[in-house]
This record gives C-alpha cells, structure tokens and sequence, in this order.
C-alpha cells in the first residue's frame, strides 16, 4: 500500500503556511524535519499536565513524569531494535552522542593506533576523531570517496589494520545522500577488533533501524531529523562495551555515592547522563517514533525513491546543471550546482518563490573541497513532499537560471 501523503500533510500544520506570499515547498529535511501535530500534542500535553523532575521527587507529578521519561527510553530502545533499555543514553543531539564517545576513545587511545572516518563526513564526525587523535597521539586516516560520491569500499578494506582503534562513519551522507554498506563494512572493522561507531544523523530518518543487525557498537542521532523535538538525541551504546565507558559530565543523576573528597559512579544509563535531562524532547521524540510506526518502512522508502528519481530525471533534464553525488545507492538528497550560479543566489531565489532548500558546505568543509565545489544546493526529501513539490522546485530553479543568466 502506498502512503496518503495528502493525509500525511494535513498532520504538519506549517504545511500549510506562507512564505514570501508563497505556498511554503519544504525541501530542507535533511537539515531538520518538521513536527507533526502528535508530536507538538505530547510536548503541551507534558507541560500542561504532567511536569516535574525526573527520578528524584516523592510526588506524583515526578512518578508519573518519570514514567513517561523512561516510557520514552523503551519506544526508543524497540525502535532501534537495541537489546537493552540502559544502551539508550539521552544527549542534545548527533553532535554531543558522537562527542561522548570520541572523550573516552581519546582517554584510551595511544600513539601508534588509529581512527578510521570517511571522506564525506559531516563536521561533527569528523573535527570529534581529529581532536581526539591530536589529544591521544593517534593517527586520523581517512577512507576516500569514489567521483559518483560513493565510498571507495576497496580503500576502506586496504587501510584497515592491526592499528584500527576505531571506526567511524555515516549512515548516509548528509551533503550527497549516499547510503553507505554499513553492516558490510562493520563486519570487516570488527573483524580487526576496532570498535565501530555509526553517525545516524541522516540514517534514523527513513524508517527503523536494527543496531544489533549492523553490529555496530555505538549508533548516534537526533531527534529532530525524525519528526521530534530540537535539542534531544539518542547515543545507542552495547551494553558491554558502554558499560565501563570513560564518563563525560559530572554531576546529579550520574553518581552512586559522593563524599567531599571523592564520587563513585552509578549504572548505566544514568552514569552518562548527568544533570536534568530533556524529559519534555525525550517525551517528544517518543511521540514522534510511534507517529512515524503507523508508516510501513518500504512505503516510505518506496516514496522517497520515487521523489528522488523524480528529481534527477527532472535534473538531468536541467541546461548547466551537474548532480554533485550520482552514487546508484541514494536516498533523499540532490545535491547540485548550477552552471553561472552561486549556490547562496539559487537558495536565495528559490526562497522568494517559497521553496525552502539548504546551500553551501553542508557542514563538510573537507568533502567540499574535495569534490572541487565551493559548496552547493541541497533539495532534501521526506515521507510529505510530493510529486508536485519536485516540480516546483525545477519551475524554481530554472526561473533563477534565467534570471542569472
Ligand atoms: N552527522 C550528520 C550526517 C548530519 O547530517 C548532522 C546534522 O546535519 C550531524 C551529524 C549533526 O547533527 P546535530 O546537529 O543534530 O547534532
């Protein structure tokens, strides 16, 4: 069955707003995806009726705000298919589960090991292993990418070792939107007994996930690529190896027993999560995972194709434009660049006509130049664009073409 996408838009109420006296056409999803009615229902629902701190209280509101909190941890845990509740650390996002790791990997690295990353990475996961490495003394090495934006899979091979300490790379790249062979290509960094840490900041977004299946250790998203709240992300950890994990904050919550001269830490999940969390995002990103489970993972992996497919064609079809990523294995991103034009003045023109899309690096300053662009547009796909929306993006585009000619 496919999906009502008419009936899916009427769930987004800015769906329906102006821009520049423009319908709104929404194609930054990559960037961050907007919130669906439920989810926008959960957050006031919390704050009007439910809340209060977490974990700490001898009141109701605290039970029942901390039955909602941990609720939230097990519709995440299922979701990703994680085998326990305590391997879903709540952080503020990609960037701070990726941070988290990269600490304790630079308190156990030394001189002579390495971290492997990709080519395509997105800042967060990519300036986090290059820190680590000079703090440590290990060695950054860097797979590189293929001319269609793929990885170069045979060079991965080649610059595993004996050396690899750990591995880190995306799911999909935010700036090309290639799919990587994740589960392959951790099968083959384990096998050299390197930990494996998956960037799902772009992965999360089209459907679940199963961690266990990858056979990564650490997997790493936002909520707010996924329909949920900013400010609230998910690092998955397995249990074994996140158990006796180097912590990151101090503070309430992580501790055991504290004494004016020393502090002994709690169990997991609360020892990597210190302070008053985010109870309303991580309530949020509930709400938006079980909106998103009434959608079945082909249906929306056969629209998202269909977009895309229709974007290219219309692409191709398009006098000085070059798609910048023409990997076989993409999925919600066209990334170009326009013969004459700068990339900030085709977003500019684009958003006159309310179409709103990402410029410029994407965050991946490296890939950028290696690709030999200066940046470029990024149209950026999900479950309520439509067919219509694609075309109105190429009208878009070749209005700014003429008008830049
Ligand atoms: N990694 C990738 C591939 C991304 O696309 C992003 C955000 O665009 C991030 C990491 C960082 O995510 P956040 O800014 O939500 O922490």
């Amino acid at each position: 069955m496919s999906l009502n996408v008419a009936q899916i838009r009427e769930q987004f109420p800015i769906l329906q707003r102006q821009v520049n006296g423009k319908p709104l056409v929404y194609l930054d999803n990559a960037a961050t995806t907007q919130k669906p009615q439920a989810v926008i229902d959960a957050l006031t629902d919390y704050y009007t009726q439910c809340n209060a701190n977490v974990h700490r209280g001898a009141h109701y509101l605290s039970d029942e705000a901390t039955r909602r909190y941990e609720a939230a941890r097990k519709t995440v845990a299922d979701y990703i298919h994680a085998n326990r509740q305590e391997e879903v650390i709540w952080t503020s996002g990609t960037t701070e589960g990726i941070n988290l790791v990269a600490n304790g990997v630079a308190q156990r690295l030394k001189a002579g090991e390495e971290v492997l990353v990709t080519e395509m990475e997105h800042h967060a996961n990519l300036v986090t292993w290059q820190q680590a490495c000079k703090r440590s003394g290990a060695t950054l090495k860097v797979v590189p990418i293929n001319e269609d934006g793929s990885l170069n899979t045979e060079q991965f091979h080649a610059l595993l070792s004996e050396n690899t300490a750990f591995v880190s790379m995306p799911h999909i790249s935010n700036a090309l939107g290639t799919i990587n062979p994740i589960k392959e290509l951790t099968a083959a960094a384990k096998a050299k007994d390197a930990l494996v840490m998956i960037d799902g900041a772009q992965g999360v977004a089209h459907g679940a996930i199963d961690v266990q299946d990858i056979g990564c250790d650490f997997y790493a998203f936002s909520g707010h690529k996924l329909f949920g709240p900013t400010g609230i992300g998910v690092l998955w950890g397995c249990y074994e190896v996140l158990k006796d994990w180097p912590i990151w904050l101090v503070g309430g919550e992580m501790i055991a027993t504290v004494s004016y001269q020393d502090a002994t830490w709690g169990e997991l999940p609360n020892r990597l999560e210190a302070g008053t969390p985010n109870i309303a995002g991580a309530i949020g990103l509930a709400a938006a995972i079980n909106w998103l489970q009434q959608f079945n993972k082909v249906d929306i992996l056969a629209h998202e194709t269909a977009l895309l497919a229709r974007a290219t064609e219309l692409a191709e079809q398009t006098d000085g434009l070059t798609i910048v990523g023409h990997a076989d294995n993409k999925i919600g991103v066209l990334s170009f660049i326009l013969e004459g034009a700068h990339p900030a003045d085709i977003g500019f023109l684009l958003d006159k006509q309310g179409i709103a899309i990402r410029t410029g690096d994407h965050c991946a300053q490296p890939l950028m130049k290696r690709l030999n662009v200066p940046g470029t547009a990024r149209a950026s796909f999900t479950i309520y664009n439509t067919l219509d929306e694609v075309d109105k993006l190429f009208e878009g585009i070749n209005k700014a073409r003429l008008m830049l000619a």
